[in-house]
């Protein structure tokens, strides 16, 4: 699948039209301010052209998981300002609790070409994640036309992203979500080998089904983080009190097997960091010890991997010539457990490899660590480019028109 099938916002004739844009403006927020910006930064090219194109710009995100109920601390009111701050133009927040309310009606009333209004928190919508045909119905009666950039969103069918698109007169996708196709698209349809993958995050359950479909494109797989576990207990290893899905282990085996059928060399941790505890908070000072991987005591969990795997994975890393990285090696959020995933985004910022990050945590790893700048590609899509990776299809691509 690509976007270059699908209706892109050079083949929409915008002016005078308002032009609902499906963003993905769920950044990281503490005490009510931005703590990364990338996926606002993301999606300007857009809302620029769309500005320059004479549309009038309604746009529309969701923000963290507030439930289907107003939770003040997600409102988009921080983006709104911050968006107005790097367009060097004003955009309008329509503040309704119910996301299409007075406010945006009365907003969307007086626009004129090229002005910006931001809708509230989709999500403050019970009926966006089911993709409700009465919510849909009120987006899509706000624009002619719609635009889906919310690479992040993607793989999600929701009102926002899917279900408006049965009320408009178009639909088209925007750059980002292009940009986003062609570099994952290239990465793994057409890969400069040897092609090292590398996984790590803590969302086992989500992640681990992309093993299967990874096996048969690339010629390393390196596992870290929270997924290695229930791999090392495959293996027929102790693993402690660490995060672990009982219900995979038969799947870890039998991906061992397969890989090595396929002759793709799987790389797990040979050794570990471990605690006692998980630290409270998170970046709490914490005791550790490293241990070998096949000696995590019982009352331990291992929360980062040790120094013999980091060197490990890095090595790997020197001869690839194509490496895409979703998910920390551990609980990078702690310094004392940050060691495996900083010297993982170190080795791919000194290759000269195609590198691809995708995912929240391993972009923020990257790019708080400095390396941001050093990589080919950084995706703003967590979920939604592991399951473009795992070879499924985007509903909210799909739902787009065919050129
Ligand atoms: P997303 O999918 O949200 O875009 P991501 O793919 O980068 O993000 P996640 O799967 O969300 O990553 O996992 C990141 C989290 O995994 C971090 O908060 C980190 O602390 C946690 N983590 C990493 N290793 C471990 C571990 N060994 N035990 C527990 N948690 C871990």
């Amino acid at each position: 699948m690509t976007a270059l099938n699908k209706k892109t916002v050079d083949d929409i004739n915008v002016k005078g039209k308002k032009v609902l844009v499906r963003c993905d403006f769920n950044v990281p927020l503490k005490a009510g301010v931005i703590t990364d910006e990338n996926r606002i930064v993301a999606a300007l090219p857009t809302i620029k052209k769309l500005i320059e194109d004479g549309g009038k710009v309604i746009l529309c995100s969701h923000l963290g998981k507030p439930k289907g109920e107003p939770k003040p601390e997600l409102s988009l009111a921080p983006v709104a300002k911050r968006l107005s701050e790097l367009l060097g133009k004003e955009v309008t927040f329509a503040a309704d609790a119910e996301v299409v309310g007075a406010n945006a009606k009365a907003a969307i009333e007086k626009m004129a070409d090229g002005d910006v209004v931001l809708l509230e928190n989709t999500r403050y919508r019970a009926e966006e994640t089911k993709n409700g045909e009465a919510f849909s119905k009120e987006l899509g009666a706000l624009a002619d036309v719609f635009v889906n950039d919310a690479f992040g969103t993607a793989h999600r069918a929701h009102c926002s992203t899917v279900g408006v698109t049965e009320y408009v007169e178009e639909s088209a996708a925007g750059y980002l979500i292009g940009k986003e196709l062609q570099y994952l698209g290239n990465a793994v349809e057409n890969p400069a080998r040897p092609f090292v993958c590398i996984l790590g995050g803590a969302k086992v359950d989500s992640k681990l089904p992309v093993i299967e479909n990874l096996l048969k494109k690339a010629d390393t797989l390196i596992i870290g983080g929270g997924m290695s576990y229930t791999f090392l207990a495959a293996k027929g290893y102790g693993v402690g009190t660490s995060l672990i899905d009982e219900s995979k282990i038969d799947y870890c085996r039998d991906m061992l097997a397969k890989a090595e059928e396929n002759g793709v060399k799987i790389l797990l941790p040979i050794d570990c960091t471990i605690t006692k505890e998980f630290p409270d908070p998170i970046d709490a000072p914490v005791d550790v010890k490293v241990v070998d991987a096949d000696s995590i005591p019982a009352d331990y969990m291992s929360l980062d991997i040790g120094t013999k795997t980091a060197e490990l994975y890095a090595n790997e890393v020197k001869s690839a010539k194509t490496v895409v990285w979703n998910g920390p090696m551990g609980v990078f959020e702690n310094p004392i457990l940050a060691a495996g995933t900083i010297a993982v985004a170190k080795s791919l910022a000194e290759t000269d490899a195609v590198t691809v990050i995708g995912g929240g945590d391993s972009a923020a790893a990257v790019n708080t660590l400095g390396f941001g700048d050093k990589m080919t590609h950084i995706s703003t899509g967590g979920g939604a480019s592991l399951e473009f990776l795992e070879g499924k299809e985007l509903p909210g691509i799909v739902a787009l028109n065919d050129k």
